[in-house]
């Protein structure tokens, strides 16, 4: 299974893919955290990114596609990978049809999780997630049973940096202008499935096996 996990940032991607992972037993790939974890290790890599993410830019096409690279070539992600958070922009799509096309590995599919914009900014105010397990929680449309407190490990909740008021608004006008026009690029070649992000995470979840389960690890 290879496949790529689109939508806009709060749209649900990194909770639906953290159960494709668990179900169909694949990794996740998210340049999200693997940017996250070089900025908190403090390596030369994060130290470039830190200020385009502060601002909720985008990190330059160089990182993000050497980082893919490093990621994609490791043996852990031959059962099958979940791109989430990438590709963010045209330049990168083609980048990683390229690159996959030279491992022999195209990409079978692009799921857009699709979430109408105004939703969004109150999804990710309110977003927090567990230090411990990586657990998503929100404030307003999915809280935990104890303010601050997560209900699967007992760590604590915290809110990602950039997700305050005005870092969210410049994610968003992003994801408008680099991030939304991939949706045509994987629609014409007919690698494009949709799912309705407005339902219950079970519901979403059950739309996501019944697309993937064709192209499940092991059928493909
Ligand atoms: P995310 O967790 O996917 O919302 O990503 C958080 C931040 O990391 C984004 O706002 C960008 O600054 C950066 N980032 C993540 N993925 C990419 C990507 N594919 N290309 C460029 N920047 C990225």
């Amino acid at each position: 299974m290879r496949i790529v996990l689109l939508g806009a940032p709060g749209s649900g991607k990194g909770t639906q893919a953290a159960r494709l992972v668990e179900h169909y037993q694949v990794v996740q790939v998210s340049t999200g955290d693997l940017l996250r974890a070089a900025v908190a290790a403090g390596t030369e890599l994060g130290i470039k990114a830190k200020a385009a993410m502060d601002e909720g830019q985008l990190v330059s096409d160089d990182i993000v596609l050497g980082m893919i690279r490093e990621r994609l070539a490791q043996p852990d992600t031959e059962r099958g990978f979940i791109l989430d958070g990438f590709p963010r922009n045209i330049a990168q799509a083609e980048a990683l049809d390229e690159m996959l096309a030279d491992l022999g590995r195209p990409l079978q599919m692009s799921i857009l999780l699709d979430v109408p914009l105004e939703d969004l900014m109150q999804r990710l105010t309110g977003r927090m997630t567990c230090s411990e397990c990586g657990a998503v929680f929100n404030r307003y449309t999915h809280p935990p049973k104890t303010e601050g407190v997560c209900d699967k490990c007992g760590g604590e909740l915290v809110q990602r940096g950039d997700d305050n008021e005005d870092t969210v608004r410049r994610r968003l006008e992003v994801f408008q202008e680099q991030t939304a026009p991939l949706v045509e690029y994987y629609d014409r070649d007919g690698r494009l499935a949709r799912v309705d992000g407005q339902r219950d995470i079970e519901q979403i979840a059950a739309d996501f096996r019944e697309i993937l389960d064709p192209i499940a690890p092991g059928k493909s």
